[in-house]
């Protein structure tokens, strides 16, 4: 028996935006880690894994994994909130990562052994003009990658008009430009065409729509671009209005993927349960960990669905690590999406999950087979330490008129 001795947090990365969890035992040697980055909220996410669900774990048998998940996901009897859910993810990671160090042997073959001998990822190419995206698109396929999202800029791209050509109020609460639903839902389509005209059909095409547009206006995009034969559209529908997946459905055989914004199981199954998307997008600490995301797999399954864990833009490689475990071992595995971390960065992360020719590839060592090294995470912090605002509460998207644009 593993004894759970203490539960603390790490943050790193410029401005502490990464928080990784690190559980010890009363073994010589014997902890484990895991992600509970939250870049808008790190501050509360540590609150909980240190205040809230330390003391309900502290001295527990670190073997028993889903006994102690169910116990911290009610322990504070209201459930199914993000900020919860993330602190639960990372105490969970850390769990697996201690059984696999026990057991000698690494998460995915704790999961049942591999399924593929590396994971499949796709890139994130993009431009502020189809010249520039074309030019990125040429550079995924030279690396090996066949499976390609496509953005034109940030998101929402193609739907944005400068202000000086935008009919905007007096005075307007805009800045640099505004969103124009319908020029986006022109816009898509129309680089698709081209994309579709200079790489044919031999490599497959994603694109996100961070739930920029109203639900009829996914429709009409997810019909639009049906010719162009996407591998799947990312999250065309905002949370709050899932029930728009019925239609949708109804209308159009683009393939859907979503789910990074969800952190409750009642998002998830009606969706799966009704056949109303084809990918499964959550992020795997959000959902509650490798405990939860494996069950969700297993739902997905049953429904003929496939996965497509969430990566992208801020999360950490000790998050990777777990999603490219659950990866190897899911046999309903769809892609998995790519991160963007600097080389200095992955030094702190000893065997760190390595990305070559479009695949991914975990470590063989035992647990999650990533350490990492804690004077080095300090130095990553740098001198600056500020809240992060990677959507920058006053940068938000606006249409014309002022209105926000669900970012
Ligand atoms: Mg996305």
């Amino acid at each position: 028996m593993a004894k759970i001795m203490s539960v603390e947090c790490i943050r790193t990365r410029k401005n502490g935006t990464w928080t990784i969890v690190k559980v010890t035992t009363d073994q010589d040697g014997l902890y484990g880690i895991g992600s509970a980055s939250d870049i808008y909220n790190p501050e509360a996410v540590v609150m909980i894994v240190e205040q809230l669900l330390a003391p309900v774990i502290i001295g527990r048998d670190a073997a028993n994994i889903e006994d102690l998940w169910q116990t911290m996901y009610m322990s504070g009897y209201w459930r199914n909130g993000a900020l919860l859910q993330t602190a639960i993810g990372g105490i969970d990671m850390a769990l697996w990562d201690i059984k696999g160090k026990e057991a000698g042997l690494p998460v995915y073959q704790l999961l049942g052994g591999a399924c593929r001998a590396a994971v499949p990822c796709y890139g994130h190419a993009g431009g502020r003009d189809i010249a520039e995206l074309k030019e990125d698109v040429y550079r995924f396929k030279e690396e090996g990658y066949t499976v390609i999202r496509a953005q034109l800029g940030g998101y929402g791209g193609g739907g944005f008009v400068e202000l000086g050509k935008a009919n905007v109020p007096s005075p307007s609460w805009a800045s640099g430009s505004v969103f124009d639903e319908h020029a986006y839902l022109q816009a898509i389509p129309a680089m698709f065409e081209q994309l579709r005209e200079e790489f044919g059909f031999g490599v497959q095409f994603t694109h996100d729509v961070h739930e920029h547009v109203s639900p009829i206006g996914a429709i009409q995009l997810s019909k639009r671009v049906e010719p162009y034969d996407l591998f799947y559209l990312e999250d065309a529908i905002a949370p709050e209005q899932l029930g728009w997946y019925r239609q949708l459905r109804t209308q159009s055989a683009t393939p859907q993927a979503v789910g990074e914004l969800f952190a409750n199981p009642q998002e998830w199954t009606p969706l799966i349960q009704e056949r109303l998307i084809d990918f499964i997008r959550v992020r795997v600490s959000k959902a509650g960990g490798i405990s939860a995301c494996r069950k969700i797999a297993a739902l997905a399954e049953a429904f003929g669905i496939r996965t497509a864990w969430q990566e992208g833009g801020e999360n950490d490689p000790v998050n990777q690590a777990a999603a490219v475990h659950l990866d190897m071992a899911i046999w309903n595995f769809g892609i998995q999406e790519i991160n963007h971390f600097r080389p200095e960065e992955l030094e702190a992360f000893e065997g760190h999950i390595v990305r070559r020719g479009g695949y991914l590839y975990p470590s063989d060592k035992p647990g999650l087979g990533i350490e990492l090294d804690e004077l080095k995470a300090l130095e990553l912090v740098g001198g600056d330490w500020k809240r992060s605002v990677y959507f920058n509460p006053y940068k938000l998207d606006r249409k014309a008129d002022g209105t926000l644009v669900r970012p």
